[in-house]
């Protein structure tokens, strides 16, 4: 009874909250990483959208007015991560909020000896425990292109809410069944500690050397490169690569070897 509900108002909201064809087109073209999807899984993508902008609020903060195309852009990305697992992997928490620039968060945290501290660095983007994503427009616009900037803010945060799942971003989200935690430790771990001393001896690195920050921060930039350069990550951590896959239950990587192919 409730799942025939559940698909009602699904089609009911697909029906009523379509994206018109032109603002989805003009979308896409903002996110050339996107190129190498299939017409199916951007068909479904576009579906997964329309739901994700019916749950959640897409909010401007001071003074910034958040335009129809970037509540779409801001989706779309969103929405690649949870592609094909379920838009249930984002309940709990209700709005995205959009900055016109870098934010310096608001709150404050007392460490165990009562002290009380603010943190004081602006920030491009923040994912809160059990609250919104905050992102900072200028960010999310150049993290579009990859290609240029070498990062992605909006896969980056939703990751980060994908690992606090399950309380405080670890860089180990709730994994399914069928996967073992123990492989995912492992992999990911031996990755981190190879990476952290590429970027403490002062190697240059393709990935952004932020990753190096925590295992939760290597989970959130590693998710940037699976799904924006895949073949970097295939090449660079094939182990990574594969509990990725695994896990995201995707294999972008892929997608841009049969691209090549057709070439
Ligand atoms: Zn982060």
């Amino acid at each position: 009874m409730f799942d025939t509900i559940r698909k009602w108002r699904r089609q009911r909201v697909l029906r009523n909250a379509a994206i018109p064809d032109a603002l989805w087109r003009e979308a896409l073209e903002e996110l050339p990483f996107l190129a190498i999807c299939t017409e199916d899984e951007l068909a479904r993508l576009r579906n997964l959208v329309v739901l994700f902008l019916d749950a959640k609020g897409i909010v401007g903060a001071r003074g910034h007015e958040v335009t129809p195309l970037q509540r779409v852009i801001i989706a779309i990305q969103a929405c690649v991560l949870v592609l094909n697992l379920d838009l249930g992997f984002y309940d709990g928490w209700e709005n995205v909020i959009v900055y016109p620039d870098e934010f310096v968060p608001g709150w404050e945290w007392e460490d165990e000896a009562g002290v009380v501290h603010r943190n004081g660095g602006a920030l491009a983007g923040e994912a809160m425990l059990g609250g919104p994503v905050v992102l900072s427009w200028p960010d999310v616009a150049a993290g579009a292109d990859w290609e240029a900037a070498g990062m992605n803010l909006v896969i980056h945060e939703f990751a980060h809410k994908l690992d606090m799942r399950d309380g405080e971003a670890n860089g180990c989200p709730p994994l399914p069944a069928a996967m073992a935690p123990q492989l995912w430790q492992k992999s990911l771990t031996a990755a981190f500690e190879h990476f952290r001393a590429r970027v403490e001896r002062g190697e240059q690195t393709a990935i952004d050397p932020y990753a190096a920050e925590s295992p939760a921060e290597f989970f959130a930039v590693l998710s940037e490169v699976f799904f924006a350069d895949p073949t970097l990550l295939l090449h660079e951590y094939p182990k990574v690569y594969a509990q990725f896959s695994a896990f995201y239950r995707q294999d972008p990587a892929a997608r841009t070897e049969l691209l090549l192919d057709e070439v």
